[in-house]
């Protein structure tokens, strides 16, 4: 898919941008309603009306019912999230369509299916629950809805796994076995317990006694951006901050998770940057325009990126610019906007409005 935008667009200068989106933004009023995920540019999250996590934005865009036009300055699976939990008079708009999640592109629907068919030997329909991440396709919070499961976000993804074991013997989480992983330990699990089910490979590159015994079988995906934290980052940011607090997300690995002092999703850190002293070293593992826009907010602190690299970027976060949403402002009324359509859309709003009701 190719996406350009016009010149007067391309070359127009930030004070510009911003005296267009305020003109566009008093002329819509309460007609319009801004998302903006905490991971995106510093300058288009202060344009927004919301900014907050994917749980947090979710709920945001089935709350706000007056908001006929919807703009989700976040990636794909958000905006797609948010036209499922609206109703038919919302429309919702993504600023740039080649935002996408390459975590969310790990399980293809081809694959979980395949999967699924191969865990029914296992009794999958009467004893395994399907728990989706926030980070997948519309189609795959679908096969969730369909077959009794629930969606989560990392701010919620202990109180799924009490529903689902609630229910069921076992859980099958996709796609990241980081978060699945972090959250079967916090939940108490052992990691025997655990397997990971390889998609490239016959049978998840498991055996039968493999799955009989697990209570958690994750899908092997992950976060490109959370996975390049290691446990000697840890180790040097002690090593050269005295008293320095790590505080990382649950995407990041389970032997990073385990050293930090606190871990938790970017509303969690959103929360602990702000409540923490003045004069705190807090070194923070997650994506670096959270990370840049904490340090802005709260300069009698101190706030870093854990690695030291400034390379944790989410590229795909990083693509919606001032221009994008311009753009989307003045000319909604041309653009496509995102739409699941059914029976996708209801089998999905099942898994997610559980997810809502058990948060
Ligand atoms: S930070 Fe990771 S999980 Fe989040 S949108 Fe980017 S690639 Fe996907």
């Amino acid at each position: 898919m190719y996406f350009y935008l016009p010149k007067q667009y391309l070359q127009a200068t930030s004070d510009e941008l911003k005296d267009r989106i305020a003109t566009a933004k008093k002329k819509l009023g309460k007609r319009l309603c801004i998302l903006t995920h905490h991971y995106q540019r510093i300058e288009v999250v202060e344009q927004g009306d919301y900014v907050g996590d994917s749980y947090g934005l979710a709920k945001i865009a089935a709350e706000h019912k007056e908001a006929e036009i919807i703009v989700f300055c976040g990636v794909h699976f958000m905006a797609e999230a948010a036209d499922i939990l609206t109703d038919d008079h919302q429309t919702v708009f993504l600023p740039n369509p080649l935002a996408g999640c390459p975590m969310a592109d790990m399980a293809e629907m081809a694959d979980v299916m395949e999967a699924w068919e191969y865990l029914k030997r296992f009794g999958a329909e009467e004893r395994i629950m399907p728990i989706t991440y926030m980070n997948t396709t519309a189609g795959l919070k679908a096969f969730t809805g369909r077959y009794g499961g629930v969606v989560c976000t990392s701010s919620n993804a202990v109180n799924a796994f009490k529903y689902g074991f609630d229910q069921k013997e076992k859980l099958f989480f996709f796609p990241d076995e980081n978060l699945g992983y972090n959250t079967g330990l916090k939940f108490g699990m052992k990691p025997e317990e655990i397997v990971i089910w390889d998609f490239s490979r016959d049978s998840g590159g498991l055996v039968d006694e493999q799955i009989e015994r697990a209570k958690l079988i994750l899908w092997k995906g992950h976060c490109h951006v959370h996975i390049i934290f290691t446990t000697e980052h840890v180790r040097q940011v002690r090593e050269q901050y005295p008293g320095v607090k790590v505080v990382v997300h649950p995407e990041c690995t389970p032997e990073v998770v385990s050293l930090a002092d606190a871990h938790g999703s970017t509303s969690f850190i959103v929360k602990y940057c702000a409540e923490a002293p003045p004069g705190s070293i807090i070194a923070i593992g997650t994506e670096i325009s959270l990370i840049n826009r904490m340090a802005q907010q709260y300069p009698d602190k101190k706030i870093f990126e854990l690695s030291g690299q400034t390379c944790p970027v989410c590229a795909n976060m990083y693509r919606t610019t001032l221009n994008d949403l311009a753009y989307t402002l003045e000319n909604w009324a041309d653009i496509k906007p995102i739409t699941v359509p059914e029976p996708i859309r209801s089998e999905a709003l099942l898994a997610l409005k559980k997810m809502l009701e058990i948060s």
